[in-house]
């Protein structure tokens, strides 16, 4: 009885029949349950048309409604969910029902960390624009135009860290959702890089808006490529790891072009000093720091198994993405106020 009712409750939950496929390539090869007698006879009372399911798999289903799944090794994972086999145990099984994966923000596996660490970097960045754009108008030479800057680069930030907790609280569900999502994630990288240049460009090269034009419409081709590159199905492949990385790495380092203008135009002390480079270089070292170490897979390469649950080099990443484009706002918000305090002017002896 008490079965007929937890199957009656997960059809209420969304979970319908058409996850069939994707249960028999998931489930059923983490068959390693001997079965419920009591619980299968129940449900293949309660589950018309799921007669096709092996015993085994409507138990693991089961097991998912009510969520009492357990953590599983790498080995038995189903192939779209193998990722890095330096991560020995602590996986979530496949679980085709979304009510599952957000209730498995706050369960300990592999992937809790990557949630967490971009959850709470989303709400800093929500919180950090919110307060931005309530900021009294007084403090803005231009206020609408210079919102609107500030913005995209919230706006880049947010879509980010949100594309990518969703994707790592989703992975899981299927193959088609965790390829939706992965697709997500990767645009939502090239959008906070996108997202990171608008405001620098804006302050850096203030008046000299032909560069800042020219600059601007670089890094959008260059990030919109990012994103049609993102969609091929192969790119999100254990396989294309450091195709990833690198795609990124140059979107990011197409701003040592405008770097090196303004550190000729306007000579090392000053670019240091009031083009705030010191803390765009730190804001670099972080993003390639982070893309290295996710690409090199450091440190569980060295030690597979003693990094399942922390310290992860996707944790990592994670991490050193939030405090780069922490690092880039503080560098940004110290240019506008530079130029608040010249009051806009652009005088011959003014950066560029
Ligand atoms: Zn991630």
């Amino acid at each position: 009885m008490a079965s007929r009712k937890a199957a009656a409750a997960g059809q209420g939950n969304g979970l319908r029949l058409e996850v069939v496929p994707s249960l028999r390539s998931g489930l059923e090869s983490l068959c390693v349950h001997p079965g419920r007698e009591g619980e299968r006879e129940a449900l293949l009372l309660v589950l018309p048309g799921a007669f096709a399911l092996t015993p085994c798999t409507l138990s693991l289903l089961f097991w998912v409604w009510e969520g009492r799944w357990r953590v599983i090794p790498y080995d038995v994972l189903p192939d779209w969910l193998k990722d890095n086999d330096y991560l020995l145990h602590g996986h979530r099984p496949p679980m085709p029902s979304f009510r599952a994966c957000f209730k498995s923000i706050f369960r300990i596996h592999t992937e809790t960390g990557n949630i967490w660490t971009h959850l709470l970097g989303f709400v800093l960045f929500l919180c950090l624009g919110i307060l931005t754009m309530l900021r009294p108008n007084m403090y803005f030479m231009a206020p609408l135009q210079e919102k609107v800057v500030f913005g995209m680069f919230f706006l880049g930030a947010v879509l980010c860290l949100s594309f990518s907790w969703l994707f790592h609280t989703v992975y899981c569900h299927s193959e088609k959702v965790s390829r939706t999502f992965s697709k997500l994630d990767y645009s939502g990288i090239a959008l906070l890089i996108m997202g990171s240049f608008v405001p620098w460009l804006y302050y850096s090269f203030y008046c000299s808006p032909q560069p800042r034009l020219i600059y601007l419409s670089i890094v959008c081709v260059l990030g919109i490529s990012a994103i049609i590159v993102a969609q091929w199905d192969r790119f999100a492949t254990p396989k294309h790891r450091q195709t990833r990385a690198g795609v990124f790495l140059g979107l990011g380092l197409s701003g040592v072009v405008p770097t090196m203008h303004f550190t000729i135009a306007e000579g090392f002390v000053k670019a240091t000093t009031v083009g705030q480079m010191g803390w765009f270089f730190l804001m670099a070292v972080m993003y390639i720091t982070g893309a290295g170490l996710y690409a090199a897979r450091i440190p569980e390469r060295f030690f597979p198994g003693k990094f399942d649950i922390w310290f992860q080099s996707h944790q990592i990443f994670h991490v050193l993405v939030v405090a780069a484009a922490f690092v880039h706002f503080y560098g940004v918000s110290n240019l506008q106020e530079f130029r608040y305090g010249l009051e806009g002017g652009c005088t011959d002896d003014s950066l560029l």
